[in-house]
């Protein structure tokens, strides 16, 4: 059990929790951006104070029980309200890993609407994996953080329940991409993913990391779901609402059921 934090940046931490979650802690502006909470047992709030004692704001990228873990922890927590379903279905789950049992949620009600911007930092929304899913810009550091919205390195997970459909998807890919370029954001930007190590668990190559060409790939596999090109799929077995399968274009891999082709 317990918490690794290293240096990412000059202001930036990456914290990695026991089941190798990923969390961001942003100092900036005399402030600490905190990005997820976690799914530890151990206390988030005393790991995060070894490092900063400025005070904490807490940004969900979505509301899985794996990134909403320690968020009772924190005064100012923040969310897109669009998950707040999800969020209180997953702060009673008790499927194998995802345990809801012994974590610290924040209630529902005392969740935040995220803004659209933290002193430089910007969030965009691209919801796919959940309803309510949401990127973050820092463009100091020329960084994304991107939750589970694009996946880790070997795949987004569409096959969940609440997920949304591909076109659903698509359009909110194509909307992202849209903002991220107007933002600047190109391909000597460096995308961090939720789950810490997954680009060397890809099926296309390793590692894969995440990067703009990959949201690219994704916005042309989904038109390849879409319009029924051949594709590879392999079936997988992963909590899913449906029977879910894997599947890849060019750098982007996805499990979803074929329900969510529509
Ligand atoms: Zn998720």
């Amino acid at each position: 059990m317990g918490y690794k934090t290293q240096k990412l940046y000059e202001d930036t931490y990456l914290i990695r929790d026991t089941a190798e979650e990923a969390l961001y802690l942003i100092e900036r502006n005399n402030k600490a951006y905190l990005i997820d909470t976690g799914m530890d047992h151990d206390s988030l709030k005393e790991e995060i104070e070894k490092f900063t004692n400025l005070p904490v704001i807490v940004l969900l990228t979505h509301g899985h029980i794996d990134h909403i873990g320690m968020s009772g922890e924190f005064d100012d927590v923040y969310m897109d309200p669009k998950d707040l379903d999800v969020y209180r279905i997953h702060m009673n789950m008790h499927e194998g890993n995802f345990e809801s049992e012994g974590l610290c949620f924040k209630q529902p009600e005392e969740i935040k609407p995220v803004k659209q911007q933290y002193d430089d930092l910007k969030v965009i929304p691209l919801p796919g994996h959940t309803p309510g899913s949401i990127i973050i810009l820092d463009p100091h550091n020329k960084a994304v953080y991107t939750g589970d919205a694009i996946g880790s390195g070997c795949g987004v997970w569409m096959q969940i329940p609440y997920a949304l459909t591909i076109p659903e998807y698509k359009a909110g890919l194509e909307t992202a991409v849209e903002e991220l370029e107007k933002n600047g954001v190109d391909d000597t930007w460096k995308f961090h993913g939720g789950h810490y190590g997954q680009e060397n668990m890809s099926q296309v190559q390793r590692p894969n990391p995440l990067t703009l060409q990959l949201i690219k790939d994704m916005m042309e596999l989904c038109d390849r779901l879409m319009h029924h090109e051949k594709q590879d799929f392999t079936e997988v077995n992963f909590i899913s609402d449906g029977k879910p399968f894997y599947t890849a274009w060019k750098t982007a891999e996805m499990i979803l059921t074929k329900e969510r082709i529509v």
